[in-house]
């Protein structure tokens, strides 16, 4: 995706990135970044991961049918170390507090991007609050969603 296919696709939905928080992404580094995902995109059927305190853990899981798979895959070739799977707002929040990042890719529907966004400005943060990029789900509703998983693994490797 282009700088004006990105800039296109976050008017579309209503993500807000634009190219110039996708290059400032790229000046954090890996190490300092989190990246939050919703456990909604997992299979419905024969998903092997189990639920912890730190969200799915998809340890080990194979399945190339699962978005999340490939999005992990690339996140952990790209040296992400902080990575949570949440099953909602309120665990991806408690995972900003403990992993205090410089920036995190959020992928959610666009409720949960709204409230995540608020509640993690509303966190007490001893230097300015971490860079958001938000990217919204391609289609909601809690079970079988969906995501551009090219356009995820795009920003989520940029500048590393
Ligand atoms: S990679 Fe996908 S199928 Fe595998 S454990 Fe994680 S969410 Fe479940």
């Amino acid at each position: 995706m282009d700088e004006m296919d990105q800039l296109e696709y976050g008017r579309r939905n209503g993500g807000g990135n634009g190219a110039n928080r996708i290059d400032e992404l790229s000046t954090v580094p890996v190490s300092q970044r989190l990246l939050l995902l919703p456990h909604c995109l997992r299979p419905t059927q024969g998903c092997p991961g189990k639920m912890t305190r730190q969200g799915l853990d998809c340890d080990g899981c194979t399945r190339e049918d699962c978005k999340i798979f490939h999005i992990r895959q690339a996140a952990l070739q790209a040296g992400y170390q902080n990575l949570c799977i949440a099953p909602g707002g309120r665990l991806a929040v408690r995972c900003v507090a403990e992993v205090r990042p410089a920036a995190i890719v959020a992928v959610a529907c666009d409720k949960e991007l709204e409230d995540g966004v608020a509640a993690v400005k509303a966190l007490e943060w001893q230097g300015p609050a971490p860079l958001i990029i938000q990217i919204p789900l391609l289609r909601d509703g809690c079970v079988e969603t969906d995501v551009d998983v090219a356009y995820v693994n795009q920003v989520i490797v940029g500048g590393v």
